[in-house]
């Protein structure tokens, strides 16, 4: 430990703020870790020097899951309608702290006709110092950011676009054209959104939405708006999962009989919203939501889908199962 004190109150905020996306002094969420007693396996990191990268192929197309790092926050924020005393004994039965969720950054890069295409750009420094661990692994593979042809992001919440903006406010992938969903573009770059849905204080999603438009702003020229549904090139098509923002994607990376669905944040965490079906709070549109995570969810089992969950624990693949009470996840053996 730290030797260093802090209150209850702060200890909360800072915890609550980096759930929020909210940008914080990185001494500030050090000491909120520092304050946790939350053992190091369950934080995650790399202070073992573990690899952050994982191969697999889709029919012709070779992709590469390239972790950002992590993110994470109360696990109410993640659970917004679990009964208390349901989720704490939940966590505690999957060895999971009860007062901070954990969650992964598995962006995926796809090569297909001779092009690079990044899906998801990561979080960055937007919502806590353990994200922007991509370039690392771009370079752990012999990869820069100068050859990334593509970004293509699900929705623009920060955890999504952090990536995007340098430190000194120029493009992290110099020579990627950024394909963003239109009506996300609308409503949280285009305008002021109203963020009254999000279970945080007023404060924390104003940084939340300056955060987005920092984020983006270096790509904005050039930005290719597309709507949920578009196939954006062969082999890679997107789906209309629309309730979590107003423009969210999922992702179908398909080569022959092979494919791959990303289901980029209908589910948080396999264990709150899949193995039990409880609600993401920052879903702007609950109902809305709560259909696209079952229609998809429903394809994905009836299909055998290989599945990549976004933030589920590195590197996010594996399956959906129908049971009779909902879905069950099965991750998938690690491949060498
Ligand atoms: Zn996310």
């Amino acid at each position: 430990m730290s030797g260093i004190t802090l209150n209850r109150r702060q200890i909360m905020l800072t915890a609550v703020s980096a759930a929020a996306g909210l940008i914080l002094p990185t001494g500030g969420m050090a000491l909120a870790q520092a304050a946790s007693s939350t053992p190091s396996m369950a934080q995650g990191g790399n202070a073992g020097g573990n690899v952050g990268y994982y191969r697999l192929s889709i029919g012709d197309i070779s992709a590469t899951v390239l972790s950002d790092g992590l993110i994470g926050g109360p696990p109410r924020v993640y659970a917004s309608n679990a009964p208390e005393a349901e989720l704490e004994e939940v966590l505690r039965q999957a060895f999971l702290p009860t007062d901070h969720l954990t969650l992964n950054l598995n962006t995926l890069l796809i090569e297909t006709n001779g092009r690079r295409i990044l899906l998801e750009a990561g979080a960055g420094q937007t919502m806590g110092p353990q994200g922007g661990r991509i370039f690392d692994n771009l370079a752990a593979i012999g990869l820069r950011p100068e050859d990334i042809d593509v970004v293509v992001v699900s929705h623009t919440h920060p955890d999504h676009v952090g990536n995007l903006r340098m430190a000194n406010g120029g493009k992290a992938f110099p020579r990627a054209t950024v394909f963003a969903p239109r009506a996300d573009w609308d409503f949280f770059i285009r305008n002021d959104p109203d963020l009254s849905y999000m279970p945080v204080p007023e404060d924390f999603r104003r940084h939340f939405a300056a955060a987005i438009k920092r984020s983006v702003e270096p790509v904005t020229n050039g930005i290719e708006l597309y709507e949920a549904g578009a196939e954006i090139v062969p082999g890679l098509t997107t789906l209309p999962a629309l309730g979590h923002t107003p423009g969210m994607a999922n992702f179908l990376v398909h080569s022959g009989n092979d494919q791959l669905l990303l289901t980029a944040d209908l589910a948080y965490h396999p264990i709150v919203n899949i193995d039990h079906s409880w609600l993401p709070g920052p879903d702007r549109d609950k109902d809305t939501a709560l259909a696209s995570r079952r229609r998809i969810f429903d394809m994905a089992a009836a299909d055998r889908l290989p599945v990549l969950g976004f933030h589920f624990p590195f590197p996010g693949l594996g399956r959906m199962l129908k049971t009779d009470t909902g879905y069950a996840w099965v991750p998938a053996n690690w491949q060498f």
